[in-house]
């Protein structure tokens, strides 16, 4: 039985909490491979050292050091200290040296290596705590374990099939000994042997795919609330805790803004089936959200509401697009030579609208200008636009339940922009101006999800 414990950020942030989640594993039964963010506000730090060229370096590697030793000042003496600042120095001169080469800042996954290196060190503390609770462990980076990552800077995907070579060739002898591996999350290694990340929490995504790639049974991502609830608690006050979920409803949830999850958690875990549980270090006895496979029956219309912020509406009139499909792919075509992630589709006989990041805003119109401009008559841009996430089962088939809905969005004063209902049969997404975008869920949450009985 192998458990895949993943532990974020306010999991590993500070000496109690290290000391916690070391006893959560002590108490983990069968063989453990442990993933971890770095420090909360570690990464944070870091992306700012990137992008704020008025930060002195030499700061940012004096509080970087700082922050580290004095946990591990706290934690560890004697012998145990000094095995582990031998570890320490290695990692942190390779930090240096990164943080410091001016030829490496050239290098198109630089941000990726400087804003990964918190892992390495969260993940060496805490095989150090083991071993000062008796038990066997080690740390391991990317590298060292063989994670493998595919892709642009700053959003790779796991190559699950080598990362699969890789885990048996580093990790799995490691299990038969009863050694606990603390993997780096966050980052995998790309083909030309340089840190690659997965976004922003994917730390979430980098332990499913090690749980896929080394066959798991169990994948725990253990983090600050007690499950996956029904909105953001920060949002939503009354939100509750979902005792289980499916894989389909807790994956439209997080690709739409559930930030308790990475976007792209679910998929490695369920191409294998692998139960993904998430669960509280603050309260390990609470049983927390189990997400399986099993479709369950329900009662409410309504079991989670997500927003993703950040959003705008690109229109494109082309006359009677229907009657042209290849142009229609033409532009699907275009947008995708820059790998931008279209969030909603909406058609029209003579328009198409595109829901895309507001990032990917000024990339797209360049790239739709390269098309044939005698066939588009018009680009229009809606910025501010938020795309919100209603997830419950069988949503297609409640007769009235849009209406429902769309009524509750009318009552708050907001309309609808775009819809998107019936591609998945348990989620309904549509786009409401960022400015209504809380008060809907907050709403919808009301109606749909507490007022049910
Ligand atoms: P970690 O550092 O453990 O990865 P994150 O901060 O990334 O933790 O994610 C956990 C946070 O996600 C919670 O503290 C909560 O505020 C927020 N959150 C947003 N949506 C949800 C949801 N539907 N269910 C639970 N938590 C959510
Ligand atoms: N440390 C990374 C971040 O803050 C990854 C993670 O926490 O999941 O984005
Ligand atoms: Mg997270």
């Amino acid at each position: 039985m192998i458990t895949v414990m993943k532990f974020g950020g306010t999991s590993v942030g500070s000496v109690e909490a290290l000391n916690r989640v070391a006893k959560i594993i002590a108490n983990e039964k069968g063989k453990r491979v442990v993933v971890v963010s770095a420090m909360s506000g570690i990464t944070n730090f870091l992306v700012s050292a990137v992008e704020d060229v008025k930060m002195d370096l030499n700061d940012v590697i004096k509080t970087f050091r700082e922050k580290h030793l004095n946990v591990a000042k706290e934690l560890f003496s004697g012998e145990l200290y000094d095995e582990f600042m031998v570890e320490f120095e290695k990692r942190f001169s390779e930090f240096q040296k990164v943080i410091l080469d001016k030829e490496m800042r050239k290098d198109p996954y630089y941000a990726d290596n400087v804003s990964s290196q918190g892992e390495r060190f969260s993940s060496l503390l805490l095989a150090f705590v083991l071993k000062s609770m008796g038990l066997k462990s080690v740390a391991l980076t990317s590298e060292m374990a063989g994670v493998y990552a595919v892709g642009k800077p700053l959003s790779g995907s796991c190559d699950l099939k080598k990362t699969e070579g890789g885990l048996n060739v580093n990790v799995r002898l490691l299990l038969d000994d009863d050694i606990i591996p603390v993997i780096t999350g966050f980052y995998g290694v790309n083909e030309d042997g340089k840190p690659l990340t997965f976004g922003r929490g994917g730390s979430d995504y980098a332990a499913s795919a090690i749980g896929n790639a080394i066959n798991a049974d169990n994948i725990q991502i253990w983090t600050d609330v007690n499950g996956f609830m029904s909105a953001d608690p920060r949002l939503v006050k009354n939100a509750v805790t979902l005792t289980e979920m499916n894989f389909s409803e807790a994956a439209e949830l997080a690709h739409f803004g559930a930030k308790v999850l990475h976007s792209r958690t679910i998929e490695p875990a369920r191409l294998k089936h692998i139960p993904l549980w998430v669960k509280n270090s603050y309260n390990p006895e609470n049983y927390g959200t189990l997400i399986h496979h099993i479709r369950g029956q329900r009662k409410e219309p309504l079991r989670s509401v997500a927003m993703k912020l950040d959003l705008s509406i690109i229109t494109i009139t082309v006359g009677e697009i229907s009657y042209k499909p290849a142009f229609l792919a033409k532009i699907l075509e275009k947008l995708s030579e820059a790998e931008i992630i279209i969030y909603g589709i909406s058609t029209s006989l003579s328009n198409i609208a595109l829901l895309v990041h507001n990032l990917d805003v000024k990339k797209s119109l360049a790239l739709l200008h390269m098309l044939d401009s005698i066939d588009i008559e018009r680009i229009n841009v809606r910025s501010n636009m938020t795309l919100i996430c209603a997830v419950g089962d069988g949503l297609l088939n409640r007769t009235g339940f849009c209406g429902d809905v769309f009524g509750a969005v009318k009552a708050v004063g907001a309309s609808v922009e775009m819809i998107s209902e019936g591609a998945s049969d348990v989620a309904l997404n549509f786009v409401v101006s960022t400015d209504y975008a809380t008060e809907v869920v907050k709403t919808i949450h009301e109606k749909f999800v507490n007022g049910v009985e």
